[in-house]
């Protein structure tokens, strides 16, 4: 599929077997358009110029995912190659996939949680079939971009959510409210309505203070449908401890309109904070005593730390996820948690990569989130490394100062290099 843009929908709604690439003029690589192609598999290569390929339509095009290239009548030569590549990628995968029931401990025993991150209620089945210890991240705003009536529809959203934790089959499940706005704006609200910037607008908790209607609906949905189950909420884009109180007042309220209804729904669901804004990092001590859990959402917290627009394909070369600064963060999100006991889940792109899967574990993380389909290889990954290694890795990369220092240093580790204890990850598309 050629467009000028993806939006979100666009990609949500569609099936990896009906595209079989997308090829967009604009468009960043950790957009929430690009980030729902990878987590189907559909090639994804944006920023093309489309007076150059506009002689393409009815003839053959191959759209290569790893490298960014786009080959318009590819010769029999080049033809077989892809043919053998994706052979190749194919088989290596269903390796992988072999591993699936297997736990995901490092060669010294230490033990970590795999959870899936998913944005439609169908992708739960994956999550069964790539062996996901649970579900750490549903996006739910998904859901609406079908049918914005459903904004509004308490019954039909419990319909949803409840076939949801029946599919999910007693595996942990975390609904994230409503993110909207950024890129996922919708016409039929105003807050959103032409903002200068989205991305720093009226988007996360801060739409859903100011349109209680919408947050209260959904919060009810969820609370019924999670009566019996281990319920997880989590709140994206905190900033401030304020909008956390505010958000238990809210449920609060919503409890007691279920109440006086006379519908059961469940007491006490456990509440997490998404770290999304270097702020949020920067109190996560008191976030962290606060909240029952916490989630580092890495793609978010290097757009602001960086102020990079993540959708931006023209800022994508100053979008660095090895940003020191970024790794500091993580580091202190941890030990924060750490101290006041709260576990946290690390739910960003980065937590699918396994470049930085030992520096992750290095830094104390033991629960990470990714799409369905990356977690075999995340698996492959932590149980080729060592607890000690990858302290050793994460000791080294916090003295070092660059963001470039920092990726070449990974990928050494990852590729191997004379002298050091290297891992292999032999899964190509890292
Ligand atoms: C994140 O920001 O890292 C995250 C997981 O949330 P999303 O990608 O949906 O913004
Ligand atoms: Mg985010």
């Amino acid at each position: 599929m050629f467009a000028k843009e993806l939006i979100p929908s666009d990609t949500a709604s569609l099936q990896a077997t009906k595209i079989s690439a997308f090829v967009t003029q604009t468009g960043g690589g950790t957009s929430h358009a690009a980030l729902i192609a990878r987590a189907k598999g559909i090639p994804y290569v944006a920023s093309v110029d489309m007076e150059i390929i506009k002689n393409a339509k009815g003839k053959c095009v191959i759209v290569d995912g790893l490298t960014g290239d786009i080959i318009v009548n590819p010769s029999n030569l080049t033809l077989e190659k892809y043919e053998r590549l994706r052979t190749r990628l194919t088989q290596q995968y269903q390796q992988l996939e072999n591993d699936r029931h297997l736990c995901a401990e490092t060669l010294d025993g230490y033990p970590l949680s795999l959870y899936a991150n998913v944005n439609t209620a169908s992708d739960i089945d994956s999550v069964h079939h790539h062996g996901a210890q649970g579900i750490g991240l549903f996006r739910s705003e998904f859901l609406f971009m079908q049918d914005p009536t459903l904004f509004f529809d308490e019954e039909r959203q419990y319909l949803i959510y409840h076939q949801m934790l029946k599919r999910a089959k007693g595996l942990p499940l975390t609904f994230r409210v409503l993110d909207l706005g950024g890129d996922k704006c919708f016409d039929i609200f105003e807050e959103m309505a032409k903002e200068p910037n989205p991305v720093l607008g009226c988007r996360g908790i801060r739409f859903l203070l100011r349109r209680t209607d919408v947050f209260k609906t959904q919060l009810r949905a969820i609370l019924r449908a999670g009566h019996g189950y281990a319920l997880r909420i989590l709140f994206p884009l905190i900033s401030d401890i304020h909008e956390f109180h505010e958000v238990k007042r809210i449920i609060k309220e919503a409890k007691e309109e279920l109440k006086a209804r006379h519908i059961s729904y469940h007491e006490q669901p456990l509440l997490g904070c998404m770290l999304e804004v270097p702020s949020a990092v920067l109190i996560a001590d008191t976030l962290a005593q606060e909240s029952d859990f916490l989630a580092l959402g890495t793609n978010d917290l290097i757009q602001y730390t960086l102020g990079i627009d993540r959708s931006n394909p023209g800022m994508s070369d100053f979008y660095y996820p090895t940003h020191p600064g970024v790794i500091r963060m993580i580091k202190m999100t941890i030990l924060e948690a750490k101290r006041f006991q709260k576990p946290v889940t690390i739910c960003g792109e980065i937590a699918s990569n396994p470049l930085f899967t030992p520096l992750l574990i290095g830094l104390g993380v033991q629960n990470f989130s990714c799409a369905p389909r990356f977690i075999p290889i995340i698996k492959r990954t932590v149980r080729r490394l060592s607890l000690l290694d990858c302290c050793d890795i994460a000791e080294h990369i916090l003295t070092l100062r660059t963001s470039a220092e920092i990726a070449s240093y990974l990928a050494e580790r990852l590729h191997g290099s004379a002298g050091q204890t290297t891992f292999k990850c032999d899964f190509e598309e890292v």
